[in-house]
């Protein structure tokens, strides 16, 4: 919370991209589909995952636990594990229709900024439930790997969906080892060779090793949202919670 409200104030001194839509009720909107996804994390994801774990501390299941690694090597092992499975899953969420589906909710936001970190569809929440709990059974995750994760993601996330101008050097230093709001803006362009790249949600070396990494896109010329949805009337509120259940093709 505290983070958030920090990243909100610094992006109004230090915009990275112009808005296109007026911050309040763009804001407001966000944190109504992140309200819904919040429901889904608190009654599908929390008691499943957080079982899971449980099980994992309790029979051992899984890689980690194999391996027999001191705790101040295990835990940022999971870390890794964790978020190199989820730059997995970023890339099925694309590529999967129905998971598009979903997925492009949080895409057709028309501004990026640290609101949109929390703007996930319920049902993009509700199907990544199985992937989670099949990461933390097969990684094998303790539930306290698993909390310092959950707490590292939601940070990382923040800051990297935040509209906030770092300085150059700064930028481009962190951009070696985690995410940065740059990086993660070019995904997010409507054109899709600038959205097919940088797929990764908190350490930058998985795009660098798939050669995913985009970093030569000036965040000014970017328009961020996906090509069907750019203009205003197609993101309203209910439109985007209905989105995922649309029978048609999306953009149609
Ligand atoms: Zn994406």
């Amino acid at each position: 919370m505290a983070a958030g409200l920090a990243l909100g104030w610094s992006e109004r001194r230090r915009a990275l991209r112009r808005r296109v839509e007026p911050q309040l009720p763009h804001t407001a909107r966000n944190l109504a589909v992140a309200a819904c996804g919040a429901l889904a994390l608190q009654l599908a994801e929390r008691p499943v995952v957080s079982r899971v774990a449980a099980l994992v501390a309790r029979r051992r299941w899984g890689l980690l636990p194999r391996l027999h690694l001191p705790r101040w090597i295990e835990v940022p092992v999971a870390m890794a594990l964790m978020d190199y499975t989820l730059y997995v899953w970023h890339v099925l969420s694309h590529r999967v229709p129905f998971l598009w589906k979903a997925h492009a909710v949080h895409h057709i936001d028309r501004d990026l900024d640290a609101s949109t970190a929390l703007r996930f569809h319920f049902l993009e929440l509700g199907a990544s439930v199985p992937w989670r709990a099949g990461q933390v059974a097969l990684i094998g995750v303790s539930p306290f790997a698993l909390s310092v994760w959950q707490t590292w993601l939601m940070l990382s996330i923040l800051f990297h969906h935040s509209n906030l101008a770092l300085p150059p050097a700064l930028e481009r230093r962190l951009g070696w080892v985690i995410v940065t709001p740059s990086m993660h803006g070019i995904h997010y362009s409507v054109e899709a060779d600038e959205a097919n790249a940088n797929w990764s949600s908190g350490l930058a070396v998985w795009d660098r090793l798939h050669g995913t990494l985009k970093q030569d896109v000036p965040q000014r010329s970017i328009t961020i949202g996906v090509r069907p949805f750019v203009d205003a009337e197609r993101v309203r509120l209910a439109r985007m919670l209905a989105l995922p259940f649309a029978t048609a093709p999306l953009g149609e």
